[in-house]
């Protein structure tokens, strides 16, 4: 039983979240703005103008893309409010759609600098997007932006769920075949859709203890997919 807890203790250290981590070429650990802070861009390093920036990218003035800015928050940088909920395919669509602004072929014929900057905003782009589209990370992203970590043991859960959790894991050791094993799988899937619309009211509430309780849970879940998926392909290989 120990032994189980160990795998599931490694399990949450290794899907541990770093959401902010360093983009391109900065040295320096970026800030997390917080809710609403406006950004104080600093002047456009082309014209020299403090002008509004199209998409937080570009100079209204002059058209050119600015230097990429780590510490933008990925909410307004993909355009939507900073609330847990939103919608998967306006996200896939508004992702696309910035992508297409910044692509490295559009600025082939520039000047380096702007070259430089397509691949860091194209990158930070790809990563805000990853980030935003899986509930729990995005959940981890939200929790961070409100000063809030999450936490590196087991504290926030109780002795009931660790207990399913392995009686769970014994279930897919036990499994003799694929249909027993997708069964397993399709439960979680179901298990993960409830915990993210729990989520989602948990933010709503400013329930961050409970937000934490939830994440916790979903990443003990997706550790037991983990496993159910390494069974298939082993089964399959066999
Ligand atoms: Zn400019």
């Amino acid at each position: 039983m120990r032994a189980v807890v160990g795998v599931f203790k490694s399990a949450l250290r290794a899907t541990n979240y770093a959401a902010v981590g360093r983009v391109g070429r900065l040295a320096r650990p970026p800030q997390l703005r917080k809710f609403g802070a406006a950004a104080s861009s600093p002047a456009c390093w082309n014209c020299d103008r403090k002008s509004v920036l199209k998409q937080h990218m570009i100079c209204s003035d002059c058209g050119h893309l600015q230097d990429v800015d780590a510490a933008i928050n990925y909410f307004e940088l993909l355009n939507f409010p900073t609330n847990f909920n939103l919608e998967g395919q306006q996200l896939t669509q508004r992702f696309r759609q910035l992508q297409t602004l910044v692509h490295p072929d559009k600025f082939s014929n520039k000047t380096s600098r702007e070259q430089i900057n397509s691949a860091d905003w194209s990158s930070l782009i790809n990563k805000a997007y990853k980030t935003l589209a899986t509930p729990i990370e995005r959940g981890q992203y939200l929790l961070q932006l409100e000063g809030q970590q999450m936490p590196q043991d087991n504290s926030a859960l109780n002795k009931e769920f660790l207990m399913a959790m392995m009686e769970r894991n014994e279930e897919v050791e036990e499994a003799q075949d694929s249909a027993a094993l997708a069964e397993l799988n399709s439960q979680i899937v179901r298990e993960l859709e409830a915990m993210t619309k729990q989520l989602g009211s948990q933010f709503e509430a400013k329930d961050l203890a409970g937000v934490k309780g939830t994440l916790v849970e979903m990443k003990y879940l997706l550790s037991i997919q983990a496993s159910i998926k390494q069974k298939q392909q082993s089964l399959l290989g066999s």
